[in-house]
């Protein structure tokens, strides 16, 4: 309705029927986490010691860990058993200040179970205060039922999985880039069909070596690619050129033995519009975007500043929400939080501690800290 100083927005505004003081905090818009993998079943703790020895992803697969894992127990679980899981972790978001959060399909890869993971996101939506922006991912991993036959799969994903999608579970569809995963040509059809079907397009791309994720992002016109720890110069270049916005996740480097993290100041420099996401998956076990900040300024090169623009309004852009997220403006939706601290450098700065102090969704105070 209104922003601006106190006594300007007072007086116009004499007859508040109720009065929020923030005096001496942060008032800022809510985070929005453009990234996550926030439904599964499972967890892989067993891992950590793994990856403190040094072990390889591959070799912790083939103990029995990695992606298939959890997709064994995703499986398995109830639509109620993954909607409390999936609940538990929102309200910590939220707690945290996220207040919008995409979340992707992805650990089910075979038609029924990746549709429950969908209806799960659907009922989250409906029921839970975090705004859900749900993405198709049926093309995260190669399942086992089709190991060796990444073509069938794609095929099954395209002719299969997709049209039973239908018109409202799904708003992106992302599709894993990788090598030992999906190819750019694979990627290229799985993203088109989804266009002809009007999905938004997204693309998990570069993350564990360059394979031209980043250019296949603005050949599509993809509204982001994701990770980009080993983006080429010639895919920056062409997601300038085509406003692909690029989400940095630096969870995943962070809890990934070898795998650096990404240059944020090489992609600003390069006018790639940045966001920033948590990537909440089993494999890095992420729920705040606080840390997030924290990783940003001191590994990614971001000033906080530009952090915290790359996890509000930047990220509200790599959902397709700008214009209605993601900034404390006139006619945009009341997202926002009470930080405890007298200013935004607080927020990279003191580490693992929410300093988040009220939670406001849609103009409504959802969440407050028990002191208060
Ligand atoms: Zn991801």
């Amino acid at each position: 309705v209104d922003v601006g100083p106190t006594r300007e927005v007072l007086s116009r505004h004499p007859d508040a029927d109720s009065v929020i003081d923030a005096r001496g905090k942060v008032v800022m818009p809510g985070f929005v986490d453009p990234h996550t993998h926030l439904i599964f079943a499972g967890s892989r703790e067993g891992e950590v010691p793994l990856k403190v020895e040094g072990t390889p992803y591959g070799e912790i697969a083939r103990r029995g860990g990695g992606i298939l894992s959890t997709v064994e127990a995703t499986r398995r679980a109830s639509e109620d058993e993954l909607f409390a899981l999936a609940r538990e972790r929102l309200d910590r978001m939220l707690a945290q200040g996220t207040t919008t959060a995409e979340v992707k399909s992805g650990y089910g890869l075979r038609t029924a179970d990746e549709l429950k993971i969908l209806r799960v996101a659907a009922r989250l939506s409906r029921e839970h205060a975090v705004e859900i922006v749900p993405t198709f991912l049926g093309a995260h991993a190669l399942p086992k039922e089709y190991e060796g036959r990444a073509e069938d799969y794609v095929e099954y994903v395209l002719h299969e999985m997709l049209p039973a999608l239908g018109p409202r579970l799904a708003r992106f569809c992302d599709v894993f880039v990788e090598r030992g995963f999906f190819t750019v040509d694979q990627a290229r059809r799985v993203l088109s069909r989804a266009k002809e079907m009007g999905l938004g397009v997204k693309v998990h791309a570069d993350e564990l070596s360059q394979g031209g994720g980043a250019e296949l992002a603005a050949e599509v016109g993809a509204v982001s690619a994701d990770h980009l720890i080993h983006v080429s110069d010639g895919g920056l270049r062409a997601m300038a050129s085509r406003g692909v916005v690029g989400v940095l996740l630096p969870g995943t480097p962070f809890t990934s033995p070898g795998l650096p993290f990404p240059d944020g100041r090489r992609i600003v420099e390069a006018g790639v519009p940045l966001a920033l996401g948590t990537d909440l998956n089993p494999n890095a076990w992420l729920e705040s975007m606080q840390l997030v900040l924290a990783m940003a300024s001191y590994r990614l090169r971001l000033f906080p500043a530009e952090a915290i623009a790359a996890a509000t309004i930047n990220a509200a852009a790599a959902l397709g929400l700008g214009d209605r997220l993601g900034s404390l403006e006139v006619g945009k939706q009341a997202d926002l939080l009470l930080v405890e601290a007298e200013n935004h450098l607080h927020l990279p700065y003191r580490l693992g501690t929410n300093l988040v102090q009220t939670v406001v969704k849609k103009g409504v105070v959802v969440w407050r800290a028990l002191h208060t």
